[in-house]
């Protein structure tokens, strides 16, 4: 066990490990955070802030070495830096689960190996294989990068053939996985986390909007069916076991209409859908993953309240600053702001969570705090 008082290193340096580090603090842990930028949304919270790139390798060392243990908030390290790292010092999960998981490609194929339910696809790695996929999957279908790809990043849709020449030229030649469109009745997560003992407990079922492919607001609880939730996080469980995950995993899912569940893909760190648990479970989920790196016990997921969290992207920063007072006027709206300089358009800038007495009550307090903000441009 690692105890309260030990330093903590974080690969990465965004909104996620500053939650972490928020988690992490409260429970007494000093955190070092490590990214090639200054001034980050972790290294603000953080007692020490590292500036190098991921593929210094000493660098990545010598950051390793001077903390207890490490996990990360953003899975695009390479497998060389997650190995320097595990060379000095224990690193949750384990780079080889962020190898598997950083890929669609070897992530979809790990995940139908083992037999879970994924989207069908077909691996791209030209103009005619984009074609010969399409015809095989049919269209709609989705063109994804395979590595490197977040928030709906490196991602087209194709409606018919006359498509796929522009959407194969946007992946610029990056190989890439043609996934059938699903036409989904829902999107749903499961936020999980697993101990070094194999101890193992989960969120229940979110449910996730996306805009533009970025997810817009999360529920917890989802308005799932007993079955489905069961399966749900049998699916979870499942996948944590499988990749002998310690830490936080994410499973985004997409619910047919049938009532089956497919995998979208899966995050290997607490997850948007997941802040949530901040205000309306017992246990974030950011400090699961601190008390999953440190061989604490896991923490009661127990729901709170029913909540909603709405996230805040850079466009609503269009005409300066929001006027947050008019957002926190509305009763129970809790703000975080990740303390992100430069407002760009579909940047996630912060989220607002509410509680309620249904989750529809929450999501409407949510949504209506980030709305006093879009009106007070
Ligand atoms: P991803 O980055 O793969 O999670 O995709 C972002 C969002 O795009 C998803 O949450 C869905 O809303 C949408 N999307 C991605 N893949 C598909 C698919 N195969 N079928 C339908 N919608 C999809």
């Amino acid at each position: 066990m690692i105890a309260p008082g030990a330093a903590l290193g974080v690969l990465g340096s965004g909104q996620l490990g500053r939650m972490f580090a928020m988690a992490a603090r409260r429970l007494g842990y000093r955190v070092h955070t490590f990214s090639p930028e200054r001034d980050t949304p972790t290294g603000q919270i953080a007692d020490v802030e590292v500036c190098a790139s991921y593929d210094d390798l000493d660098a990545v060392r010598a950051f390793a070495s001077g903390v207890a243990a490490v996990t990360f908030e953003f899975e695009n390290v390479s497998a060389a830096a997650a190995a320097a790292a595990e060379s000095v010092a224990v690193v949750r999960p384990a780079g080889r689960v962020l190898h598997i998981t950083q890929h669609r490609l070897r992530e979809k194929t790990f995940l139908a190996g083992k037999g879970f339910p994924v989207t069908p696809f077909r691996t791209v790695g030209s103009l005619e294989d984009c074609h010969a996929a399409a015809a095989e999957l049919g269209l709609p279908a989705v063109l994804k990068t395979a590595g490197f790809g977040y928030d709906g990043k490196g991602q087209r849709v194709i409606q018919t053939a006359r498509d796929i020449p522009a959407a194969w030229a946007a992946m610029a030649g990056a190989e890439s996985i043609l996934e059938a469109f699903v036409p989904f009745e829902r999107e749903i997560s499961v936020v999980a986390a697993r101990s070094h003992t194999g101890e193992f407990v989960h969120y229940g079922v979110m449910e996730n909007r996306h805009a533009n492919h970025i997810l817009d607001v999360t529920i917890t609880p989802a308005a799932v069916s007993g079955p489905v939730a069961n399966e749900a996080a049998a699916i979870a469980r499942g996948v944590l076991e499988a990749l002998d995950v310690v830490g936080v995993l994410c499973v985004e899912m997409f619910l047919e209409s049938s009532g089956g569940l497919l995998i979208n893909e899966l995050a290997p760190r607490p997850h948007n859908s997941g802040h949530v648990t901040i205000e309306a479970h017992a246990t974030s989920q950011f400090e699961q993953q601190v008390r999953a790196l440190c061989g604490l016990p896991l923490g009661s997921t127990e729901l709170v309240r029913p909540g909603a969290m709405a996230n805040l992207l850079g466009g609503l920063w269009q005409a300066g600053e929001p006027n947050w007072a008019a957002a926190l006027e509305v009763p129970g709206a809790r703000l975080h702001l990740y303390g992100k300089g430069e407002a760009r358009p579909g940047r996630k800038m912060g989220h607002i969570t509410a509680l309620g007495a249904t989750a529809g009550e929450a999501r409407g307090r949510a949504v209506l705090a980030r709305q006093r903000l879009a009106d007070s441009q």
